[in-house]
Formats: C-alpha cells, sequence, structure tokens
C-alpha cells in the first residue's frame, strides 16, 4: 500500500512525487507507461555520445524565482539564450521578426522608429483580436504574416491561423528593435547535465518507487494499493472518452547524427513554408558539447501520434470543461499537468502548476481525502 499513486513521471508528476515523499514523509509510487522518466523533457545520450531531446527541443525559460530557485536544488545551470532563425526567401532570418529581420529581407536600413511607422502603417485594424491571424495582422503588414506565420501555423496545427485561438501565435512576439532572444524571460538556461539527469535527481528519495513502462489501466488490473492519486495522463482517457475525444496536434521527430561538428548557426532554424516540416534543432547549441559529429532533430507535425499540444479552439475548451466539472467531483483525484489540465503550457508553468497543487495537498483541502474513506461513505 502505497500512500500515493502518481500517474505520469514528466515534470508535473515528478515535481509532486519529490515534494510529497521529501516534504510529508509519505510513500509514493510514481508510474510512466514509457520506459523513462522525464515525459517529454526526457534526454538521453544517443548511440553516438551526443546529448539530445526524443521528443523535440526544450529550452528552459522562466520569469519566476521561486520555480528557478526550486529547480536548482537538483541541477546546476548552463546559461543559454536562445535564438532562431527563420528560412524565408532563401535567406537565414532572425525570428521573432524584428529590426534586422526586415532590414535583411527587403534590403532596407530603417531605424527602429522607422520600422515602428512602417508596421503600423501596413498593418490591419482589427476591432476584436481573437484568432491567431488576428493578432498577427494587427501588427504587421500581411505579406510578412504570410511569409512567417500563416504557412508554419497550418502545417503545425492543420489549421488555418484564423481558426485557432489568438494565445498561439502571441507565444511569438514582433519587436522593432534587434533584440534576437527567442524568449526575454528573466532566467533563460539549460539543466547543465540534461533534463534527465535533474529528473533522476529529483526522485532519488527512499519514499519514491518509480516503475517505468507501467500504464495505469495495466496497473488497476494488478490490485495494486494506494490512498490518494495524482494523474498527470489525458483527462478524456481517465474517464473513458465518455463525453468523445480531446483533440491534439502531434509530431513524428526524424533524428539524425550528421559526420560534421555544426549543421546551422543557432539551435533552432524555422521553415515557414513549404517544407513538410517545421524545424530543425541541432541541440550542440543547447548543450554546449564539443564533438566532432552533429546530432539534428527535424519535426513533421502530424495528427495522429503521441498527444503533443492540445489545440485552442473554443470547442475544444468547451469539450474540456465538460472532463473538468467531472473531475471537480472526484474528491480523491488531483488532475495536474498540461494533458489533465488540456493546455498549453511551457515546463516552467507545468512546474509552478504542480508546486501550486501541493500547496492545496498541505493545506488539506477536499482531495486530500483517503480512498479508504471515500469507500466507507
Ligand atoms: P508530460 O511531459 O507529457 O508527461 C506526462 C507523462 O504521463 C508522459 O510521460 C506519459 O507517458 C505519462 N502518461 C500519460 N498517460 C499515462 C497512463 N495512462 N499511464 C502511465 N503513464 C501515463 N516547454 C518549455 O518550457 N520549453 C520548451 O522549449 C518546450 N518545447 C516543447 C517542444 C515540444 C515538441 C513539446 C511537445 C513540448 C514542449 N514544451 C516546452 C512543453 C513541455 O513539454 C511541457 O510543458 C511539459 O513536458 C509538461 O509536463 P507534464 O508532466 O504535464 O506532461
Ligand atoms: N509560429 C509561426 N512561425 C514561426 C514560429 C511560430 O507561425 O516561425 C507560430 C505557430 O503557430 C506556432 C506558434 O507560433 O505553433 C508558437 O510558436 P512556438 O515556437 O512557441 O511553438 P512551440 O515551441 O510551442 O512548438
Amino acid at each position: 500500500m502505497h500512500d500515493w499513486l502518481i500517474v505520469g513521471a514528466g515534470f508535473a508528476g515528478a515535481v509532486l512525487a519529490e515534494r510529497i515523499a521529501s516534504q510529508r514523509g509519505e510513500t509514493v509510487l510514481l508510474i510512466d507507461r514509457r520506459d523513462h522518466v522525464g515525459g517529454n523533457a526526457y534526454d538521453h545520450v544517443n548511440a553516438d555520445g551526443l546529448l539530445v531531446h526524443r521528443y523535440g527541443p526544450h529550452i528552459f525559460h522562466t520569469n519566476s524565482d521561486h520555480i528557478l530557485s526550486y529547480l536548482s536544488a537538483f541541477t546546476a545551470w548552463r546559461p543559454y539564450e536562445h535564438r532562431v532563425l527563420a528560412a524565408v526567401a532563401g535567406k537565414l532570418l532572425p525570428m521573432p521578426i524584428n529590426l534586422d529581420t526586415i532590414n535583411l529581407l527587403y534590403g532596407l536600413n530603417l531605424t527602429s522608429p522607422q520600422l515602428e511607422a512602417f508596421f503600423l502603417g501596413r498593418a490591419e485594424p482589427v476591432t476584436e483580436i481573437r484568432t491567431s491571424e488576428d493578432v498577427v495582422v494587427s501588427q504587421i503588414r500581411r505579406e510578412l504574416y504570410e511569409l512567417f506565420f500563416r504557412d508554419y501555423t497550418r502545417k503545425q496545427w492543420g489549421l488555418d491561423p484564423s481558426q485557432l485561438d489568438k494565445s498561439v501565435t502571441a507565444r511569438v512576439p514582433v519587436r522593432c528593435d534587434r533584440d534576437n532572444r527567442y524568449f526575454t524571460d528573466k532566467h533563460q538556461c539549460m539543466p547543465r547535465d540534461g533534463f534527465t539527469t535533474l529528473f533522476r535527481r529529483m526522485l532519488a528519495h527512499p519514499n519514491i518507487e518509480v516503475r517505468c513502462g507501467m500504464d495505469y489501466r495495466e496497473l488497476l488490473r494488478t490490485g495494486c494499493n494506494w490512498r490518494r492519486l495524482i494523474y498527470t495522463g489525458r483527462i478524456d482517457d481517465f474517464f473513458d472518452r465518455r463525453f468523445g475525444i480531446l483533440p491534439y496536434r502531434s509530431l513524428a521527430f526524424e533524428h539524425a547524427t550528421l559526420d560534421q561538428p555544426q549543421l546551422q548557426p543557432v539551435a533552432v532554424v524555422n521553415y515557414p513554408q513549404y517544407e513538410p516540416y517545421t524545424r530543425i534543432t541541432e541541440y550542440k547549441h543547447l548543450t554546449g558539447q564539443r564533438h566532432r559529429k552533429t546530432s539534428i532533430t527535424t519535426e513533421f507535425p502530424c495528427a495522429s501520434g503521441d498527444p503533443y499540444y492540445p489545440i485552442p479552439r473554443p470547442e475544444n475548451r468547451m469539450l474540456y470543461r465538460k472532463y473538468e466539472e467531472l473531475a471537480d467531483t472526484r474528491k480523491d483525484v488531483y488532475f495536474v499537468g498540461r494533458l489533465a489540465t488540456y493546455q498549453y503550457y511551457n515546463m516552467d508553468q507545468i512546474v509552478g502548476q504542480a508546486l501550486a497543487t501541493f500547496r492545496r495537498i498541505q493545506d488539506g483541502d477536499g482531495r486530500a481525502i483517503d480512498k479508504a474513506l471515500l469507500a466507507a461513505e
């Protein structure tokens, strides 16, 4: 009998396992259906000795001192500011769009105030910004939207930006200065020894038992016992998809190692046009590793496969609300993480969500009820 069962060993599950084991002294069984911990942030050393990310590039950034300080107990950090180039019109141009992007694209020599005027003069007035198209065309001329955003988004999501919530393309700003960093967060860094090492340190507590390659449904059949449950898998799966399937966008990753020291000038090159893939990542830029070879991953968006991206559309949010209402009636289960709350969250937001859940557990909210007690009711 464990005090807790936690389903899913990504950031949501691992943070909660660590907190519960170390702060409450209770026992945790942490399971994951994959053969490793780390969830989508999992990284590993490949056959050529290069540290790579199995599920696409994961770059840590946060504005929260608290979240950084919490994770720093389990890792040292390598300073890293992410920079991305977009392959457009036969050139590699800074993305997010900034002063250099426009000057290089059009062979101009604009200043920042001139660029502001250039953007303002050509943007389209949008009374209510609702969609991912609105966000961009209200800031920059349509031609730039088409070059940098429209087809990338169509590939990535299988939907036109006009069919997607504004929050998607709003992740990428438009700038009039020369700042070419992808993120502007206060803290930008990579775990020095990789994400998986961070997870292993987090989970190296005698109160935590980790079982990989174990699905929740399979565990239910073994008769294994626990008192409280934290679930970080898909919420629609948990409830047998009774209201229908919550849609996700997936990716196929093509991993390769090249017999050359470097492929591209930055970690990520985006392909926002006709290519069937969206981006190529070269890991050495993220890890700082020196090696005579280099490893890369190319991302091909697709409809089926692992559930990577919840699709932000009003009808999906409404469907999620039905599951959320049902979840609220389950006083014995906490639903945490990207899949269980159907939100397009970054890693730091998930760590924040897990730490907030732990505070609720400590405060003794209604969900911290023994299964045994529930059964007795
Ligand atoms: P996950 O990491 O998905 O972990 C959930 C785990 O639950 C999985 O390992 C799964 O196998 C397991 N599971 C599910 N169902 C069951 C079941 N029934 N039984 C057993 N186990 C189960 N964030 C950033 O901050 N920076 C980035 O650069 C970044 N890049 C990203 C790139 C890609 C391609 C993707 C897809 C995401 C990226 N993210 C990034 C987001 C980041 O991956 C998530 O915020 C984070 O991993 C979510 O953690 P989680 O624990 O909620 O979910
Ligand atoms: N996007 C785009 N062109 C780009 C980069 C991003 O159109 O060159 C859009 C696209 O819709 C993408 C969204 O902006 O899904 C968010 O981009 P981000 O790089 O944050 O995506 P993630 O890393 O989460 O896949």
